[in-house]
């Protein structure tokens, strides 16, 4: 099985590299990415720990991309993590989450009393980047809702409280960024987003021409419906299909590995380019 989408307690996913390559290698999976979101602190000692337990290492991130009024996430696979360019981009996203954290702990101080809310993410952080689950966690320790899911519905979504506009990197920087680092741009999730059918080609028309090369099919929970929908939308634009559980823990998503499959056979792994 192969799995080129996770993430670590380096961004919002709850295990350490030494506990996600064994978690994946008990769902059967024998080649894996590292794709933390705006960060590659923890591909180098995942990679060894996953070589040296037999398993095929890919180092990835996946970078949050401002596209025409949305935010929508692009996965870099085989990248070089010390490309400089990359870790300009990467320093300049930080920041930018740095800032967001300031400003949502302000807003839901504001709308609802939460004190500290910075300080308190920055405690939780463990990978010293803050991203909007830290914020839902503390909602959920201080009894303002229940689970994950109330506290994006309620505070952390876009239209909410808590929610704070980001200028994230363009698609065309991003993509230019992971392709000049020796690395593929593959967009994640893409029925995430709930596009309409014409967005999600117009993306797909922008993705394509400013270098994008593949899309990940089999997604995190998607349905079998979606993922036929999704090779459809391969084979049109001559795009590549990868694979990719968006797994964040045993509590956060605890199915999404299990769930994952071979690619449906009229699609063309991605596989195909990284080895
Ligand atoms: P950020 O990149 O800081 O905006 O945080 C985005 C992350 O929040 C995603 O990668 C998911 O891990 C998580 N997330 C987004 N929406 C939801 C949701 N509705 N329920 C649970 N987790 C979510
Ligand atoms: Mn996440
Ligand atoms: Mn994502
Ligand atoms: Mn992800």
């Amino acid at each position: 099985m192969i799995d080129l989408h996770t993430h670590s307690l380096y961004s919002d996913g709850t295990m350490s590299p030494l506990e996600l390559v064994d978690y994946a290698a008990d769902h059967g999976v024998n080649t894996l990415a590292l794709t933390d979101h705006d960060t590659v602190a923890g591909v180098s000692e995942c990679m060894s720990i996953a070589l040296s337990k037999g398993m095929n290492f890919i180092s990835g991130i996946e970078l949050s991309v401002n596209w025409s009024n949305k935010v929508i996430h692009v996965v870099g696979l085989g990248i070089d993590i010390k490309n400089r360019n990359l870790l300009n981009l990467i320093d300049k996203q930080q920041l930018m989450r740095d800032e967001r954290a300031r400003n949502i702990a302000i807003q839901l101080e504001e709308s609802m009393g939460l004190k500290n809310g910075y300080n308190k993410a920055c405690e939780i952080a463990t990978g010293g980047l803050i991203a909007r689950p830290h914020f839902a966690k503390i909602l959920i320790q201080e009894g303002y809702c229940k689970d994950m899911k109330t506290a994006f519905t309620k505070y952390l979504k876009r239209g909410r409280s808590g929610y704070v506009r980001t200028q994230w990197v363009d698609l065309r920087e991003c993509i230019a960024t992971i392709v000049n680092s020796g690395g593929v741009a593959v967009l994640a999730h893409p029925k995430r987003y709930k596009f309409t059918r014409t967005k999600l080609l117009e993306l797909l028309i922008d993705f394509k021409e400013v270098g994008g090369k593949a899309i990940e099919v089999i997604a995190g929970m998607a349905s079998n419906d979606e993922v036929s929908y999704l090779s459809s939308l391969c084979n049109k634009f001559d795009l590549l299909a990868s694979v990719g559980s968006d797994f964040h823990g045993k509590d956060l998503t605890p199915y999404s590995m299990k769930r994952l499959r071979a690619l449906p056979e009229q699609c063309k792994s991605i596989m195909q380019i990284l080895q």
